[in-house]
């Protein structure tokens, strides 16, 4: 079996309750949908088919026992399902970081899913897929909001209480898209009284926010 792969890299992770930990990163090509800020719109095309086979020999290469399967969106490619089993036997940890909007329900559930819940600014809120909120582990699963202003705050929040999500994931991301004054919503953040965390992308203010890769 296949994927269709725009890169493989070691590097540490930049977001989530594993931020900084040396994490190797599977990235697939292709995306369906279009959030006005996407930081990935390089996956869109491309990309080079490579074997399971291939691609475990260079996860092998970099010894890192925590794998994040990212794009892109990867649940997009149907053979990742299959993938993602076989990480799984292979002993690794594993990450999905997903779009939200094609169903978890075939992830396999030893993995840990980083949800996102698209907000208004991004263009992209009416294809949320709600059914994956239910789905979410809560010992294991993360939820992400990228956040683009204020608005999108208060849409996160009203999302929040109505799918009861402090209760239903292991963590709340609040990611403010990069470049954006971020005062307002960190001041917000720490009035608000919810187990949320603000969760900035490490690897933007290590390597800056242009670079792949890395
Ligand atoms: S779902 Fe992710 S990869 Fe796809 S357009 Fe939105 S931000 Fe970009």
């Amino acid at each position: 079996m296949e994927l269709r792969i725009t890169e493989i890299f070691l590097s540490v992770q930049g977001e989530s309750t594993h931020a900084g930990r040396p994490c190797a990163f599977v990235r697939l090509t292709g995306c369906p949908m279009r959030c006005v800020w996407c930081d990935s719109e390089y996956t869109f095309t491309g990309g080079t088919r490579m074997s399971f086979d291939e691609i475990f020999a260079k996860l092998e290469e970099f010894g890192c026992d925590l794998v994040e399967v990212t794009g892109g969106e990867p649940l997009a490619q149907k053979n990742v399902f299959p993938f993602i089993a076989e990480l799984c036997d292979r002993g690794y940890e594993v990450l999905i970081e997903t779009g939200g909007f094609v169903s978890t329900e075939a992830v396999d559930p030893r993995s840990s899913i980083i949800l996102d819940v698209k907000c208004p600014a991004s263009g992209e809120a009416e294809r949320n897929r709600w059914e994956n909120l239910e789905l979410l582990k809560p010992e294991k699963d993360e939820v992400k909001f990228v956040i683009a202003d204020m608005p999108d705050w208060e849409f996160a929040k009203g999302i929040i209480a109505k799918y009861d999500l402090e209760n239903r994931s292991k963590a709340i991301l609040i990611s403010p898209v990069f470049g954006i004054d971020m005062r307002p919503l960190a001041e917000a953040v720490s009035q608000c009284g919810l187990r949320v965390r603000l969760n900035l992308q490490l690897h933007k203010y290590i390597w800056g926010p242009d670079v792949h890769g890395v």
